[in-house]
């Protein structure tokens, strides 16, 4: 016997509304499909744990299916089936879900049941011109049934030959949906979103999941070997993580997962969209932005919470409480497990500094909280290559680098190489540098200076070596003030004329350097920081770089200039002092490089 009728929805025309709008992407007709497969097993395996679901279960696998010629699609799985009522009741009224209806009776027997998914069913009729329902349900003696119902709003319920338990959809593709009628691409879509679904999932005669993935397991029952094996069947071209971390949160939401901290070679290398979202093992997205912190999204891994819902929109994350509430979670938990491996283990952690320096700072500058958690452990590279905390360096430099003001500097340098002459100078002091030459040190120093009481910090080139800890100590100076003048105003009027240098004496001792360029802290962070907002039009970023020339008035090359006599070679000697200070600090380029170089040659020959 057959009947007819209509579906209840209460819009006449939901069909074209599904195609178009509901999903923007059609693929995920079959996500909807297997899960409602996998839904089913899921609800059949508890019905029989408690005794409702009588005699043997089988085989539970989930089957899918191409039928090239026939132009169908098959969905066949072996779960609880529905009799003729049900069908009517879970098929025809769209808006009603069972899904709920289980969870509420069943809900304190941890049944695993997906629910959110709202018009899963009729997603079908995005690539279906007809789709078939065949079921037979577990119930003793049920009969099958087939539904059918080819995209209009009325549907034929009839009589069906099934030897089975549980359910086959049948999706005979439109014209319009042919990509689908392809085992490759079925094969791709189901590797995309059901690699990880619970129950084995059939398709070519291979089962194309892993049903217990290892984020499902408790922590204490993992190894590392299953750590790094996971990682490897989630990134397979990926070297060996540095370590992870296993979310596993009951309260106030469900969450669970593991994210793994990769290495990083290059620090902006292009690693996002490596964090996969999942839904009780369902694959929602890769675009986990709003879920994990900005400065996280350089991790690897898989994150699954049951709290958010399958059809994910950007607005929807951005303004759900449970989203915020889990981004600082993770913020949390990450920061607890960084400080768990400082405390255990201190030389595994610096020699993991280089990679997870950058997560870190990154951190501190963007999330108060995460600051105040990792400012106990981020590490300073000294430039012999060992590693302090913020505090320990303070206590190590605190005896010889406070200043007048009581304050401890920080010397640091972002390039070694550059300014070598400056770091000997400071290590003549007996002053140590620090090695800050990562793309967001700029960034970071100026960030902890804010809250890092009692530190300031001063790149090695900012200003003479007396000044940069200014100890408020006056050397005496051999020159006269007179002398001393009329040096300055010999360089000036040889090299001040563009207004780049702006020279003065300063009683150094006699073995420091005879001239130093200097380019002051502000002046040189004012610029850096126009220069990261790109305002490059601005006057500031486009002036050339200016120093302040700071002449020695104690070293010996200056008595023998005030003692020479005017007219003689002097200006020549100032020539020559000018540009080796120049070149000792890579500032000497271009056409006056060529000139310095041609006028010592000649002078080699002569
Ligand atoms: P939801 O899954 O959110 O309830 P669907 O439209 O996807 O919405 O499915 C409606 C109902 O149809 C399900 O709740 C379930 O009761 C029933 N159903 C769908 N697919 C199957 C299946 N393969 N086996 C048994 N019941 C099914």
């Amino acid at each position: 016997m057959a009947t007819k009728g209509n579906i209840s929805v209460h819009t006449e025309n939901i069909f074209p509304i599904i195609k178009k709008f509901l999903y923007s992407d059609h693929e995920i007709f079959l996500r909807e499909l297997v899960s409602n497969a996998v839904d089913a097993t899921q609800k059949l395996k508890t019905l029989s744990s408690t005794g409702e679901a009588k005699g043997e279960i089988g085989e539970l696998k989930i089957t899918v299916k191409v039928d090239k010629e026939a132009k169908t699609l098959h969905i066949i799985d072996r779960g609880i089936g529905m009799t003729e009522e049900e069908v009517g009741k879970y098929i025809n009224q769209v808006a009603f879900s069972s899904a709920e209806e289980f969870l509420e009776k069943y809900k304190d027997k941890g049944a695993q049941v997906i629910g959110h998914f709202g018009l899963g069913f009729y997603s079908a009729f995005m690539v279906a011109h007809k789709v078939e329902l065949i079921t037979k349900s577990y119930k003793e003696g049920a009969a099958a049934v087939r539904w059918t119902c080819d995209g209009s709003t009325s549907f034929e319920i009839s009589d069906a030959e099934k030897e089975e338990r549980g359910t086959e959809i049948i999706l005979h593709l439109a014209e319009d949906s042919m990509e689908f009628n392809d085992d490759f691409k079925i094969k791709s879509i189901l590797e995309k979103y059901c690699k990880f679904l619970p129950i084995e999932i059939e398709f070519e005669e291979k089962i194309l999941n892993n049903p217990s993935p290892l984020w499902t397991k408790a922590p204490a029952d993992c190894t590392k070997e299953d750590y790094e094996n996971f990682y490897k069947e989630l990134y397979p071209f990926s070297e060996t993580p540095l370590f992870w971390i296993h979310l596993n949160v009951d309260y106030p939401f469900k969450l669970t997962g593991i994210l793994y901290f990769p290495k990083i070679k290059n620090e902006f290398e292009p690693t996002r969209n490596k964090i996969q979202l999942y839904s009780n093992q369902v694959f929602v997205t890769d675009s986990v932005q709003d879920i994990v912190p900005e400065f996280l999204m350089l991790l690897h891994g898989v994150i699954d919470s049951p709290d958010i819902p399958l059809n994910v929109s950007r607005s929807y994350l951005q303004s759900d409480a449970n989203v915020k509430k889990i981004n600082s979670h993770i913020s949390k938990k990450v920061a607890d497990k960084l400080e768990e491996i400082f405390k255990q283990d201190r030389v595994e952690f610096n020699s993991k500094w280089e990679s997870i320096g950058t997560f870190v700072k990154y951190g501190m500058i963007s999330d108060e909280k995460f600051y105040d958690r990792s400012s106990k452990f981020c590490l300073l590279q000294s430039k012999g290559n060992d590693y302090y905390t913020i505090q320990e360096y303070k206590e190590k430099v605190g005896s010889t680098q406070t200043d007048k003001d009581g304050k401890v500097v920080f010397l640091y340098s972002n390039d070694l190489i550059a300014h070598d002459s400056f770091v000997h100078a400071v290590e003549k002091r007996g002053y140590e540098v620090l090695k800050m030459d990562g793309v967001l040190d700029n960034h970071f120093i100026s960030n902890v200076e804010h809250k890092f009481e009692g530190v300031t910090w001063k790149r090695v080139d900012s200003d003479s070596v007396d000044k940069l800890i200014d100890k408020d100590l006056k050397n005496e100076s051999v020159l006269s003030e007179a002398d001393q003048t009329s040096i300055k105003e010999l360089f000036e009027k040889n090299f001040a004329g563009a207004g780049q240098f702006r020279f003065s004496t300063e009683a150094l001792a006699p073995d420091d350097s005879f001239l130093t360029l200097i380019k002051p802290e502000w002046e040189r962070r004012m610029k850096e920081m126009q220069k990261m907002q790109g305002m490059g039009m601005d006057i500031f970023g486009n002036m050339p770089d200016s120093f302040n020339a700071v002449i020695n008035s104690n070293h010996p090359l200056s008595l023998k200039i005030s003692k020479m006599e005017d007219g003689s070679n002097k200006e020549e000697l100032v020539k020559q002092a000018f540009d080796l200070a120049r070149l000792s600090q890579n500032i000497l380029h271009g056409e006056e490089l060529t000139q310095f170089i041609q006028r010592n040659t000649k002078s080699l020959i002569s």
